[in-house]
């Protein structure tokens, strides 16, 4: 990875472009990945690149519910496992739950690639980290090479799931989800929390807790918040979206 120098001001948003130019070239994305990330970026510059009160406050909902359901899962597509595959592993062994390889643009290829990165990624956590914590990492389990489960509502290969993760959990994370996707597991009653930078998104509206933050500093603060034990709140998640679109278009207002 180049040398970036710490004090420069767009460092991690640097950071994040290399890395995904290096998954890139080890074919770990889908080729409209770029543009989807770009879209992103656009958006958290608006934001100001920094975790909003209101994202706080999401990714404190999220925690709470995902500690009191009953069979959560982290389901991941190429960009989630580049931005936020180690922040994905560890809230899964905090939550004790699998983390699932799903994917729009599904070949065996990039399966297997994001399937085998996942798992390295677990076993360097895990080797790092400290004995109290290393054996609920190294159980993490990484599903999506079997798919034999469906998302009723979706057609052809994208209602490919595992049985054992999406198809029978009640609650799904997913950074960086689409919008049939989102829409589709609601009308099957399950929750939905989501991480997008565009507060605009169908998965933005459709989902039952929006996280309108970068996908590696909101799956970060997840980890975090998870350890802190949070209850439930009467959840407006249509406030959130408000928020963001105010600070967005407060934020030209700021310039000059
Ligand atoms: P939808 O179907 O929900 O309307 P879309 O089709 O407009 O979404 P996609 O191309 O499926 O969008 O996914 C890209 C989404 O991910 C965009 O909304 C973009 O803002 C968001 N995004 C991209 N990079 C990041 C990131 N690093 N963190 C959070 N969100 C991001």
């Amino acid at each position: 990875m180049a040398d970036i120098p710490d004090s420069h001001p767009r460092k991690a948003s640097l950071m994040s472009r290399l890395r995904m130019v290096e998954a890139s070239k080890r074919g770990l994305l889908a080729e409209s990945a770029m543009i989807a990330h770009g879209r992103g970026e656009a958006f958290d510059y608006l934001l100001g690149e920094r975790t909003s009160d209101s994202a706080s406050l999401a990714i404190r909902e999220a925690a709470a519910r995902l500690l009191v359901a009953e069979s959560p899962v982290i389901s991941m597509n190429g960009n989630s496992t580049v931005l936020a595959g180690s922040e994905a592993i560890m809230i899964a062994s905090i939550l004790g739950c699998p983390v699932e390889v799903n994917i729009y643009y599904r070949t065996s290829e990039r399966m297997e690639s994001l399937i085998g990165e996942l798992e390295s990624l677990r076993d360097r956590l895990g080797r790092e980290s400290p004995e109290m914590a290393r054996e609920s990492i190294m159980d993490v389990e990484i599903l999506g090479a079997v798919a034999d489960g469906r998302i009723l509502g979706l057609e052809g290969p994208r209602s490919l799931c595992s049985s054992r993760g999406i198809e029978q959990a009640d609650i799904v994370l997913v950074p960086l989800e689409d919008g049939d996707r989102c829409e589709a597991l609601i009308s099957l009653g399950k929750q939905v929390i989501a991480i997008d930078l565009n507060p605009l998104s169908r998965t933005s509206k459709k989902a039952t807790v929006t996280i309108v933050d970068d996908v590696t500093r909101a799956m970060g603060r997840l980890a975090e918040e998870l350890l802190e034990n949070p209850t439930t709140t009467d959840w407006n998640n249509e406030a959130v979206l408000r928020d963001a679109l105010d600070i967005m278009s407060s934020s030209s207002l700021r310039i000059g």
